[in-house]
């Protein structure tokens, strides 16, 4: 069986690489996420990367302090993120570049598009850090304009939810989870799985979205299968 994408842009959330403990980072999940990326290397599937911070910090969450530095914080956060990420894969022998879209020519290239898709070409994982380099933006909406600018055939959203619901499954019981939905019903729904500049984004660019946990081994190998875990946005 053939995989359904060339290249992918895999999208994971800080809180998923916390695994249970919420903050920090949790080595087996970073092993983990490591060796999925290794399975999509080895059927010829290229694969960027974009990672939130939300096990560290997100600028949204401070209640005193100036939003843009909050901001700022919090794409320091995935950086952070972005080189634990390089260490696991590295050690699994996949060949990565972090790029950053704040330049730290010290630990990482600066985001440079023509280089990034060169990398992909030759099967070299990119790992887009720090965000958009703008405040008042998220790692959703980083997947999404990256996604767009190297071309990726979808998104995958890993999450530490394992689909889009209604409402947050984890306080209410009856909340009723999507298999498939449109950009359109993200937006008009409200739905919280990734915020409206994401999605508008998505939408406008036809970039087809699939949202599924990271908890469950071979996840992402699946989802490029075109296995129906998780939701499909389309
Ligand atoms: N952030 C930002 N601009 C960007 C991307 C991220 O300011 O283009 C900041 C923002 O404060 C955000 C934090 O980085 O809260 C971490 O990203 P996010 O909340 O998307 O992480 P996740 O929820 O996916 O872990």
């Amino acid at each position: 069986m053939e995989p359904k994408y060339k290249r992918v842009l895999l999208k994971i959330s800080g809180e998923a690489l916390a695994g249970n403990k919420k903050t920090g980072l949790d080595d087996e999940m970073l092993i983990s996420v490591a060796k999925e990326v290794k399975g999509l290397l080895e059927i010829g599937v290229q694969v960027a990367v974009v990672v939130g911070g939300g096990n560290f910090w997100r600028g949204r969450t401070s209640k005193s302090m100036d939003r843009a530095t909050a901001d700022y914080m919090g794409m320091l956060a995935t950086v952070i993120n972005s080189l634990a990420l390089q260490d696991a894969f590295e050690a699994q022998g996949i060949p990565t570049r972090v790029q950053t879209a704040i330049e730290m020519r010290e630990i990482a290239e600066p985001y440079i598009r023509r280089r990034a898709m060169s990398h992909l070409a030759k099967n070299i994982v990119v790992i887009f850090a720090a965000g958009t380099g703008n405040p008042f933006f998220s790692t959703d909406t980083t997947a999404a304009l990256r996604a767009a600018e190297i071309e990726a055939d979808i998104i995958l959203l890993a999450k530490k939810v394992d689909a889009v619901y209604d409402c947050d499954p984890e306080t209410n019981s009856n909340a009723k989870r999507f298999d498939t939905l449109t950009h359109k019903d993200l937006l008009d729904k409200g739905l919280g799985v990734m915020d409206s500049t994401a999605a508008s984004l998505c939408m406008d660019n036809h970039i087809p979205i699939h949202v599924f946990g990271l908890s469950e081994k071979n996840n992402v190998i699946k989802a490029v299968y075109g296995e129906k875990i998780g939701t499909i946005i389309k």
